[in-house]
């Protein structure tokens, strides 16, 4: 079975004699950097010279630097900009300021497991990623909550880099939550594999597709929306507090016998190939490879897929109903959270 540390398996005092630099002051950046500090870590943000985020981090107290000088100070090295950037951070700020004995540290393994960042010898290269957004980060810290995070170690010169990392991810309160230990290869592969075909692409396909079938059979859009997209909320909170048991006791039998009997008929086996054909390109570094070139010729196809999806007309009813009906207040709650990512 897979190891899980908590509290009393880790101690932040073995950060102690360190400078923990966290480049960035995004959605990770600012909850880890708080977090740290509150933990009693001595901690340094790194943001390049106008960045937008430098007076928000100044503004909660802490000091921020330029990423090279964030390194040179530093024997524990966050990287979270975004994973798109990291290569070229490292190269100009962080490789030239690396020593012997330090630790580099991500919140996701894409750039070491598909060798974009090769870190040289002598350095601990380390993973804790928390398994949420940077604003419930901080804000199960400030609660006295944790967050559950993933743990794993690329490279172990110290010897110390598992009692590093553990510590670290007791500054940011992930091991009152619970951290697994896994490795770089299984995150990325699994996390890229988990948006792609469930959680971000899978689930929006086959709510755009179910609710094209009843508009094109003659529903209204609305009546359409509510079974297809605004119900999948209740279904996934009964999902999430116990399991799929736990939503077929909810539902009525009639739906319970209905979605048993008919579940495997919509997701049926070609949709399995499909996902392992998906899994595959990603394994074999395909996926990656078209991503990087995406990026490096202005994001054509991105941006294409993006305005596609906004002009989809499920998107112009479910605006028009949120403004209608009561959850649209909670929901600027998490539009704010959203806007924090
Ligand atoms: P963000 O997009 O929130 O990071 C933005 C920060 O990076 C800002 O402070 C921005 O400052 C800075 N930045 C952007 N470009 C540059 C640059 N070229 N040079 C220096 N600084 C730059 O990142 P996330 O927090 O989303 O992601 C960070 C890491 O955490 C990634 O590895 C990601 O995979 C991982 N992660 C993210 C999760 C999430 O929910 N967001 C969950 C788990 C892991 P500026 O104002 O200068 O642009
Ligand atoms: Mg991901
Ligand atoms: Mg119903």
């Amino acid at each position: 079975t897979t190891d899980i540390y908590y509290d009393d398996d880790a101690d932040v005092s073995t950060l102690d004699d360190d400078t923990v630099a966290v480049l960035g002051y995004g959605s990770q950046g600012h909850a880890h950097a708080l977090n740290l500090h509150e933990s009693g870590v001595d901690v340094v943000v790194g943001l390049r010279e106008n960045s937008s985020s430098r007076s928000a981090a100044e503004a909660d107290g802490l000091t921020v630097t330029t990423p090279a000088d964030a390194v040179s100070q530093a024997s524990y090295v966050s990287v979270l900009v975004p994973d798109t950037v990291q290569p070229a951070v490292y190269e100009n700020a962080i490789e030239p300021n690396l020593e012997a004995g330090d630790t580099l540290q991500f919140a996701h393994g894409l750039n070491i497991h598909y060798n974009q960042i090769q870190p040289p010898e002598g350095v601990d290269v380390t993973m804790v990623a928390p398994k949420s957004p940077g604003h419930l980060v901080r804000r199960n810290y400030e609660n006295d909550e944790g967050t559950p995070g993933l743990l794993a170690i690329y490279q172990n010169e110290s010897g110390d880099a598992p009692e590093r990392a553990l510590a670290y991810a007791k500054g940011i309160g992930c091991t009152r939550a619970g951290v697994i230990e896994t490795t770089f290869r299984e995150e990325v592969e699994s996390d890229l594999f988990g948006e792609q075909a469930v959680l971000c692409g899978g689930v929006t396909s086959l709510v755009k597709h179910g609710y094209e079938t009843l508009v094109d059979a003659g529903y209204s859009p609305e009546i359409a929306y509510f079974e297809c997209l605004n119900e999948l909320k209740l279904i996934v909170d009964l999902m999430y507090e116990g399991g799929h048991a736990e939503m077929w006791d909810s539902v009525s039998d009639t739906a319970e016998y209905g979605g048993l009997s008919r579940g495997d008929r919509i997701v049926d086996e070609t949709v399995r190939e499909n996902m392992e054909e998906t899994l595959e390109e990603i394994q074999n570094g395909e996926f990656t490879r078209e991503w990087i070139l995406e990026n490096q010729s202005g994001r054509p196809s991105y941006t294409q897929l993006r305005q596609a999806e906004k002009n989809h007309e499920i998107e112009e009813v479910g605006e028009r109903l949120r403004d209608l009906f009561a959850w649209a207040e909670e929901s600027s709650e998490n539009e704010s959270a959203e806007a924090a990512e």
